[in-house]
């Protein structure tokens, strides 16, 4: 599966807003959307006021910045949520949320989604006891999430561990900080999503 491998920074000023994609460094002054509020590349400084194509554009492409999923992903992930009874920009959300990244960053194992993708991919988590080396696994209701052994005798394991939680574990997920291990104690509710995507705008982008 192919992944954005630019600079973080340029999705945000690309957005136009901070998307929080690197961790603590989002919030110093040397955060690039506080230095330069222009899109990168040589185009005009005046912003031009977007089209209503290029609203629907830009929450869409946000979205996929925020969680790293490449087009054709989110196209299924989009196709998936259509054919989901409920609502379908909530369907979309919850389903970027269970994605095995997401939640390991959520639980304060990683600094941003694409340090716990590389994480992930690096075979550092269990999975109800087996070993799950995929960043888009969708995690459901009752799952444990443990790190490997053998990692917990490491430096590294004891650094990214240390003084966790450091920021608060959303509702639907629980740490226990005893041996660091996750669990999944319910599907993300609504009030979970994320509220700063406004996941109608993403839907009439995909049904027009
Ligand atoms: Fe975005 Fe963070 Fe880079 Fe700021 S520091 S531009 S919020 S990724």
């Amino acid at each position: 599966m192919g992944r954005y491998t630019g600079p973080s920074c340029r999705l945000c000023r690309r957005a136009g807003e901070k998307l929080f994609l690197k961790g603590d460094r989002c919030f110093t002054p040397r955060c690039a959307v506080e230095k330069r509020r222009n899109p990168p590349g040589n185009v005009s400084r005046r912003r031009r006021r977007p089209s209503d194509y290029g609203v629907h554009l830009l929450e869409k492409q946000k979205a996929k910045y925020i969680y790293g999923v490449l087009e054709s992903q989110f196209r299924r992930y989009m196709t998936d949520a259509f054919n989901a009874p409920g609502i379908t920009g909530l369907n979309l959300l919850r389903t970027l949320e269970r994605r095995l990244d997401n939640v390991i960053f959520l639980l304060g194992f990683a600094d941003s989604r694409k340090q716990a993708r590389q994480m992930v991919t690096h075979g550092h988590f269990k999975i109800n006891g087996v070993k799950t080396d995929i960043p888009s696994y969708l995690v459901t209701e009752g799952n444990q999430i443990a790190w490997k052994e053998t990692d917990k005798e490491t430096d590294y394991f004891k650094d990214r561990t240390a003084g966790l939680p450091k920021k608060p574990v959303p509702a639907w997920l629980m740490l226990d900080t005893t041996d660091m291990s996750g669990q999944v104690v319910s599907m993300p509710a609504d009030e979970d999503l994320k509220q700063t995507i406004e996941s109608r705008l993403i839907v009439e982008f995909y049904s027009r």
